[in-house]
């Protein structure tokens, strides 16, 4: 490992890691235009904002149709709506991830069942299978964009008939064998939340390429009255549905697709960056004999915007919360999951649930994993400024 103050001569202080990059110029005009004359709402005229960027990002990922909507949470309501499963159908999601993503599930009327994750971050497959017989549909949460054994999920999924969903809130950039992740299952969901590769502060979007589907998630996000002639492709599945599902309102407005659309042809060098950034930091911890980042599985290329790492060999809880601390003087913010108070991603703590069987692997694995963030705006200076201090925290506990 370097000495400390190697790196420092051209990085003195911690990077601000919630900072956003700024949103690119072009997307001022549009604004302006919108605002000046008010036309915010997405179904006023023909060629909206947000009915340009759907067309546009289901052209980006492949797929047959994009609903734009107010978040990705929206997104994996519809799409578990969209399903038409009877009330308190069983749905397996894994059990790292965070919480909106059981909140849709039993907004959705369904019960959530948790499937164990491995402390590398993915779907325990012996788990897996064995909870699938009881499921009537699998969401698949591609937690901080790590994925999951795809090929076994889809096959055992197949097999039974099973719809998949995918939440690809992190995951906009990754691809499985050369697919993007979200076109995998049935239907794909993704966040523009402000800690996502694209940043609008909210919003989501969902890609498919079943027409029925679409033209239900379309109508349940508030296409109401005729407004489903608004979006292209499918009329005689619009007026199946029309009058027949309920209008849940999660429509994106105008200024949301405007922040959004210019940020598309920057996600490809975003993701570059980031992979790269990430693969910088995680060879640097590897080199601890007390922190390991785990490998990705053969067949993922990751867009990652953060990394995650476990401590590795003998660890007390209070060494690991110094650990924690120690980082944090140094300006880093690590987050164990399982360790910092109320963390929305220990499953745990999903308390509207109710009492839940213990998943004892997944609370291995959070308990002694840990959570920074690196945004795709990050120097190389900055870089190495986040992975020695990282580094050098271990040391003081360690050392
Ligand atoms: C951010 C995130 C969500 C929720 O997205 P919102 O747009 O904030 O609703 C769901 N799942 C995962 C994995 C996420 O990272």
């Amino acid at each position: 490992m370097a000495p400390d103050g190697q790196i420092l001569a051209s990085q003195t202080t911690a990077p601000n890691t919630h900072q956003s990059e700024p949103i690119p110029e072009a997307a001022r005009a549009e604004i302006e235009r919108l605002l000046s004359s008010g036309d915010l709402f997405r179904y006023t005229s023909d060629g909206a904002p947000v009915a340009l960027l759907e067309q546009e990002f289901a052209d980006l990922m492949g797929s047959r149709y994009a609903l734009a909507v107010a978040s990705c949470s929206a997104a994996l309501f519809l799409s578990i709506k969209a399903l038409d499963l009877p009330r308190g159908a069983k749905i397996l999601i894994p059990a790292f991830t965070f919480a909106a993503v059981p909140s849709a599930v039993v907004h959705a009327d369904c019960v959530p069942v948790l499937v164990e994750v491995g402390d590398n971050y993915r779907v325990n497959m012996a788990d897996f299978a064995a909870k699938l017989d009881d499921a009537q549909a699998v969401l698949i949460s591609h937690m901080r964009g790590h994925t999951s054994d795809m090929d076994a999920i889809m096959a055992l999924c197949d097999a039974r008939d099973i719809p998949v969903i995918e939440d690809a809130a992190h995951s906009l950039g990754t691809t499985w064998n050369g697919r993007n992740i979200g076109t995998i299952g049935k239907i794909g969901c993704f966040s523009f939340q402000s800690y996502k590769l694209v940043n609008a502060g909210e919003g989501g979007i969902l890609i498919t390429d079943d027409p029925e589907l679409a033209a239900r998630c379309v109508i349940m996000s508030g296409a109401y009255e005729s407004n489903w002639k608004k979006h292209p492709g499918m009329q005689n599945s619009y007026m199946l549905w029309q009058n027949k599902l309920p209008l849940y309102n999660m429509r994106m407005q105008n200024l949301s697709a405007a922040v959004i659309r210019p940020q598309l042809p920057e996600i490809a060098a975003r993701v570059a960056k980031g992979r790269a950034g990430h693969d910088r930091v995680a060879g640097h911890l590897n080199q601890s004999d007390w922190l390991a980042v785990p490998p990705c599985l053969t067949g993922e290329d990751r867009a990652p915007d953060s990394i995650q790492f476990n401590l590795s060999g003998d660890w007390t809880d209070a060494q690991a919360l110094k650990f924690q601390s120690r980082a944090k003087s140094r300006g880093v913010t690590v987050q164990v999951f399982g360790l910092s108070d109320g963390n929305a991603r220990a499953f745990w703590n999903w308390e509207f649930l109710g009492p839940q069987p213990d998943l004892p692997q997944t609370r291995a694995m959070l308990m002694r994993a840990c959570d920074v963030r690196l945004p795709t705006r990050l120097t190389l200076d900055e870089l190495d400024f986040i992975a020695h201090a990282i580094t050098d925290a271990i040391e003081d506990v360690k050392g």
